[in-house]
């Protein structure tokens, strides 16, 4: 399935043009971001949490220690509401109201399920370690057994998604226009700076090639 089927709650209501339900575009943003903010709500008293995740396929990965209340509660298959978020830019307009933010940004609702078959779980976290940092996993020690049972790992299905972005100018009323304010967009993004190396690593070893000019 290219596309995801519309739902009730995944319906655009405000700005619908905005909105987009191809997997293409769902993935690109789900694919260029690291961070997602997931929504639950243990005992109906909502929280939202930061936390890094990785898509494989259809599936979003999310992982952390198995003392996580989040990871316990989604865990039990609770309903969870995942959202994602690349800002481009600020929008300045002539008029206060009018000022937005370019952006790319995915909700998505499910069920999360553990992952328990141990091949699916280290793809899992490999996964999340090359999505966060490509060539990573290679150079570093692998995860005892020890530490993978200490680890859970979450798989969202991506069945209930969609995508809204906004990109172009300010849209102002047509009769501030002739306004003396400066218009426009500053672009944002993220940039990454000199790495700065562990004061206890041993001399002589050098910066790798991904952290020395690590992009997104
Ligand atoms: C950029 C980023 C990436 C992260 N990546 C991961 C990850 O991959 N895996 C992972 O397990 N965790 C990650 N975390 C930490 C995550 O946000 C949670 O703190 C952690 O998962 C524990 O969740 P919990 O529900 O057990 O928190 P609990 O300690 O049970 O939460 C109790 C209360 O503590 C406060 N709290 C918890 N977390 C935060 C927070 N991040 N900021 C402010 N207040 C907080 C809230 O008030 C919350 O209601 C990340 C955090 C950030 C900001």
């Amino acid at each position: 399935m290219m596309t995801f089927t519309q739902t009730e709650r995944t319906t655009l209501k405000r700005l619908p043009k905005r909105g987009h339900f191809d997997r293409e575009t769902v993935y690109g943003i789900l694919d260029e971001a690291f961070i997602c903010h997931v929504g639950f709500a243990p005992e109906g008293r909502p929280v939202v949490i930061p936390t890094g995740y990785a898509r494989v396929d259809d599936k979003l990965y999310i992982h952390g220690s198995q003392a996580s209340r989040m990871l316990r509660t989604l865990a039990g298959g609770v309903d969870v509401c995942v959202t994602v978020t690349i800002v481009d830019g600020l929008v300045l307009a002539r008029s206060a109201f009018h000022h937005s933010m370019t952006y790319r940004s995915v909700v998505i609702f499910g069920r999360a399920t553990p992952v328990e078959d141990r091949e699916e779980k280290l793809a899992a976290l490999l996964a999340l370690s090359e999505h966060i940092i490509r060539g990573r996993w290679a150079e570093v020690r692998e995860p005892a057994e020890q530490e993978l049972r200490a680890t859970t790992v979450l798989s969202l299905p991506l069945v209930e998604a969609s995508a809204k972005i906004r990109t172009g100018p300010p849209l102002d009323d047509e009769e501030d226009y002739a306004l003396p304010v400066w218009a426009g967009v500053i672009p944002l993004k993220l940039e990454a700076g000199e790495p700065i190396k562990d004061p206890r690593l041993p001399q002589g070893i050098q910066v790798p090639e991904y952290a020395r000019n690590y992009k997104r």
